[in-house]
């Protein structure tokens, strides 16, 4: 048995043995291949080998590649930093440590070079190291530039011979990122002792590896959260006998969403390593994760795989992933496999900027075990299995280290390398070729362009949305002139098979027609090197109810122009392509005063923008418009802000910052207006988990709109919200969220605090976020009713997905109530939403078609009666009349009476509370009085119109119920989203649904009409 210590003992004795001895011959084995062996005339580190071996738990958690350290007279070993070997117990370095032993190569070593590559949201230095022979870190340069002419294939104009002579003679870059996650902590000392086996190994194995391929690393993708991982590890062994803090923050923003962002680009990490990526040129980006045993190379993964990845790149992960195991199955290592449950259809993985810039993308799981120790592990019975893609898998019960993690670290990213450089002729051709059927994508699958028309209402969401783009490396340019293109006919399918059908089909065949566009709209070509994830971002997606993969590993959908609430048109004409056009190096939507007059005005269209103009001009006059109005020739839709009391210089200044275009006005409208004002925000985070609430925080930083960042236990302290706060944002918690769970946190009754805080142990834990003395208490019935008041006495608090179910199961919000759905499924998905109620201040600026981000949100149903659950309907009901006399419309009749009519039953749409009948109103003391009652800004579509993109099943649940509600309460609101509108900067479309209750929260019931009873 595994778990025996005497057993393992022994077995690890015989085994150190065995591979020093055994030092295979450094030549070419009779297949042809280098041996994974070390150079027996190169001298071995022998401590450091010694504690490789005495870390290691188990023989065959090791391979010949890295059980043993090659000496150098000059170049230090990790040692020289750690104090110890790389993996060993209790070491856990900074990220400032591995970078200063990473320095100490560069100083020691001709083959490793040090580059800077930016900085964190917290100020701290992301590096990458390249590792290679001194020759090629000597021509980096114009080895870019080869590698630039087959990542860009116009500037060879598509020519493969042109392509041969360069595949024959550059260096690939094969780049390698560590500890994006910050819990998952072996991935640094692997990495330093890597960069030092690269650097020295004088192994034939190796050796060509150093020659044949620049190998690029980043230690550690998320720095911040590394940092604070250390930290709290350092508690650990301090208060060895306690229970430690769980790593609630890891980057200042979100923590396990940071490998989720390579859609948006809204964070730092990403934006580095995508520049990182492009810049090099790099062939393959390989990131490196701990949560399965033993190692799990997920490139190869599960269906169904992303549909705008060109299938050489899926051909191109079988080879290296079957190839991994092969290799690490013959030294003998447990538990590698490639195939799982991870779908490859998301493109929000760090590793996939590889994959939508003509690279190969890939990821490990390897087992870490949160730190340093070294600890007994049981896996369940799915991760020990024997299945038909684990033939080798792992063992039940280990003892194990964060050696044999680094181990199995190490094998797989050498072999890997090993692999990659022995077939790399092959992989910069298929490079070449991917980014060549890029370009050639317009005439060979379409479509030929996306065009974002000049005439868009939400010119600054438009810029925004662009901008994401050009941060991809998409080019992107200009129309000079307008243009014309024709669309394509889309296929009606056929009906019912009736002759009836067949001729009016033929009478009814659609004339094809044309769309125009304006002068100035911008086009994204899809004949660039980067088209794919142009194509990718704006299309849409379909994941099919009948998919054999049940369980989406992420999000469904994500199309960008109806996640930002603009318009993009998928052109397939390829005369789009011949329309002149600029490139455009820097988008920005134009802004700016125009016109003469004391009053501004400026048109509400739901650009977030308008709320940071707001705070910006602190002390102007702004109110909003209760009704639509026209001025200085220009048409203003309900919620334009009419300003007063500003210097037009400012005014002037700050739209052109924001693009937002202002119309000065002889007069003020003579429509009704209400204050449009700074209101004082909190934005709550719970103790539990901080890793959705995260995308609000960033949004807000974004829009430079202020907030007060407290906690649930900070909420039960204080003693008068209303005299610190107007609104409280309470975001998504996520992880464990239940109402419960937000009342009463983690247990208390047993164990130690918790603290999070910053202490001469823990240095960088607070960072800029929040810092507690224990984090186990939750928001606690105190909380609960400080929350209550804070409401009842003219506060606003919104609520999105879990915390709105927080709200309705704990009685906030009389009148509202949440269904569990049976057989719904809405995995991150975009869906259509209706415009319910466009006079709610919530609205402003908002269409009659909102498209909108949901994943499983709560079914709310409305009642006017306290107390009871509204009725969930599915569908149309049908009251049939009973068994009887006549026809079916006749009603029933009684023998021996004549017929009484029964009164009308009231109708009433699914989103709406049915009408109080005369029998409620009875000593009807239940009764919500009508300017109590919940009021519905926007529902979900109809059922046939939910689905916009990703998987939508069972939609029947959730179709047409509410999905804003604005639910008064004493003089203040609870304002309850089942959508989550401020996600993964992904959904700028609906910010504006957030900020607009937040600019008018004292006017939010502008514009209600009440019901009579
Ligand atoms: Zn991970």
């Amino acid at each position: 048995m595994m778990g025996s210590r005497k057993v393992r003992n022994t077995a690890l004795a015989t085994w150190s043995a065995l591979f020093l001895i055994l030092a295979p011959h450094a030549a070419r084995a009779a297949d042809g291949e280098t041996a994974p062996a070390r150079d027996p005339k190169q001298a071995i580190d022998e401590a450091y080998t010694a504690k490789i071996q005495n870390y290691t738990t188990a023989p065959y958690f090791t391979s010949p590649l890295v059980s043993y350290l090659p000496a150098s007279k000059n170049v230090p070993t990790p040692e020289a930093v750690l104090g110890d070997i790389a993996g060993a117990p209790g070491v856990l370095p900074y990220a400032e440590d591995v970078y200063k032993y990473m320095r100490l190569l560069e100083k020691t070593t001709p083959c490793v070079k040090v580059f800077s590559i930016g900085t964190t949201e917290e100020g701290r230095e992301m590096i990458a190291v390249a590792v290679s022979s001194p020759e090629n870190l000597k021509n980096l340069e114009e080895n870019r530039a080869r590698l630039g002419k087959l990542a860009d294939p116009r500037t060879i104009k598509l020519d493969d011979a042109e392509a041969d002579k360069l595949v024959a003679e550059v260096v690939p870059v094969y780049y390698i990122t560590g500890t994006i996650h910050s819990p998952e902590t072996g991935a640094p000392t692997a990495l330093m002792e890597m960069a030092y086996r690269l650097a020295v190994d004088e192994s034939p194995y190796i050796r060509e590896i150093r020659d044949g391929t620049i190998t690029l690393i980043t230690p550690v993708v998320e720095v911040d959260g590394r940092d604070r991982m250390v930290d709290l590890y350092r508690w650990h062994l301090a208060h060895p006998k306690d229970f430690y803090p769980p790593l609630i923050y890891w980057g200042k923003y979100v923590a396990h969403d940071n490998n989720r962002d390579a859609m948006g680009v809204t964070l730092k990490l990403t934006e580095n390593v995508l520049n990182t990526y492009v810049g090099w040129k790099a062939q393959v980006l390989h990131d490196l994760h701990e949560s399965v045993p033993y190692l799990y190379d997920n490139t190869v993964g599960d269906g169904p795989y992303n549909a705008w990845v060109d299938p050489i790149l899926t051909d191109e992960w079988q080879m290296i992933g079957a190839r991994n195991v092969a290799d690490m199955t013959k030294f003998g290592m447990p538990g590698v496999f490639t195939h799982g449950d991870f779908d490859t259809w998301s493109p929000g993985y760090l590793m996939f900027i590889a994959a939508m810039h003509n690279g190969i993308s890939r990821l490990y799981e390897t087992f870490g075990n949160g730190g340093a120790d070294t600890q007994e592990r049981t896996l369940d019975p799915e991760e020990y299995s024997r299945t038909w893609y684990r033939q080798n898998p792992p063992l039940p019960k280990v003892l194990w280290s964060q050696r044999d993690n680094n181990n199995y670290e190490q094998t797989g990213l050498l072999t890997s390398l090993h692999y990659f450089n022995e077939n790399k002729r092959l992989f910069l051709k298929n490079f070449y070729l991917k980014a060549k059927r890029s370009v050639m994508k317009p005439s060979q699958e379409g479509p030929a362009a996306y065009v974002l028309p000049a005439d868009e209402s939400r010119l600054s969401l438009q810029a925004e949305l662009l901008r994401v783009l050009e941060k991809q490396a998409v080019e992107i340019s200009r129309a000079k002139s307008a243009f014309t293109v024709s669309l394509p006919v889309k296929k009606e399918k056929p009906k019912k098979d009736t002759k009836d059908n067949k001729e009016t089909d033929k009478e009814k065949k659609p004339a094809p027609t044309t769309k125009d566009f304006p002068a100035g709209s911008y086009i994204v070509r899809m004949d660039q090197p980067y088209a794919r994830i142009a194509d990718a971002l704006l299309d849409h997606q379909y994941w099919s109810p009948d998919d054999p993969q049940k369980t989406p590993y992420d999000d469904t959908g994500w199309t960008f122009g109806e996640l930002f609430g603009v318009q993009v048109a998928r052109v397939t004409d390829l005369r789009v392509l011949d329309v002149a056009m600029e490139r455009v190096t820097e988008v920005h939507a134009l802004g700016g005063v125009k016109g003469d007059g004391p009053v501004f005005a400026i048109n509400n269209d739901a650009e977030p923008a308008l709320a940071t103009l707001r705070y910006k001009l602190k002390d102007a006059g702004v109110e909003a418009a209760e009704e639509p109005f026209e001025g200085g020739g220009k048409k203003f839709n309900r919620g334009s802000f009419v300003i007063r009391s500003v210097n037009r210089a400012d005014l002037d200044r700050a739209a052109a910052d924001l693009g937002l275009q202002v119309v000065a006005l002889g007069a003020a409208p003579s429509v009704k207006t209400h204050p449009v004002r700074a209101a004082r925000v909190a934005l709550v985070h719970t103790w539990l988990s901080t890793q959705t609430e995260g995308w609000w925080r960033l949004a807000l930083d974004d829009l430079k709109i202020p907030y007060n960042y407290i906690s649930t236990q900070t909420i039960a302290k204080i003693d008068d919200l209303n005299a610190k706060y107007d609104v409280i944002l309470f975001p998504p918690v996520g992880f464990s969220s239940g109402p419960t769970a937000i009342i009463n946190g983690m247990p208390t009754a047993w164990g130690n605090p918790l603290p999070w805080k910053n202490t001469p142990e823990t240095p960088n834990l607070v960072g800029k976020n929040d810092s507690t003395d224990d984090m186990r208490p939750g928001l606690g019935w105190d909380g609960l009713a400080k929350l209550q008041a804070f409401v009842r006495k003219g506060g606003v608090l919104l609520t999105a997905t879990d915390t709105s179910r927080f709200a309705t199961e704990i009685g906030l919000v009389p009148g509202v109530s949440t269904h569990a759905s049976e057989r719904m499924k809405i995995v991150g998905s975009v869906v259509g939403t209706r415009l319910v109620d466009g006079g709610s201040p919530i609205a402003y600026g908002y269409d009659e078609k909102v498209s909108a981000y949901c994943d499983n949100g709560p079914i709310f149903s409305l009642s006017s009666i306290a107390g009871a659950r509204g009725r969930r309907r599915l569908g149309n009901e049908s009251h049939s009349r009973p068994t009887g006399r006549g026809t079916v419309d006749d009603p029933d009749f009684t023998v021996g009476r004549p017929g009484v009519e029964a009164p009308e039953e009231p109708t009433y749409e699914i989103w709406e509370a049915p009408p109080v009948t005369d029998e409620q109103r009875r000593n009807g003391f239940r009764v919500i009085p009508p300017a109590d009652r919940a009021r519905v800004i926007f529902r979900y579509a109809d059922q046939k119109d939910l689905l916009i993109s990703g998987l939508v099943e069972g939609g029947n649940e959730i179709a047409q119920h509410p999905a804003v509600v604005d639910v008064p309460s004493g003089s203040g609101h609870v304002v309850l989203f089942s959508v989550n509108p401020v996600y993964r900067g992904e959904t700028r479309g609906t910010y504006s649904m957030v900020l607009n209750t937040i600019l008018n929260f004292d006017s939010l019931n502008a514009g209600r009409k009440l019901a009579e009873k």
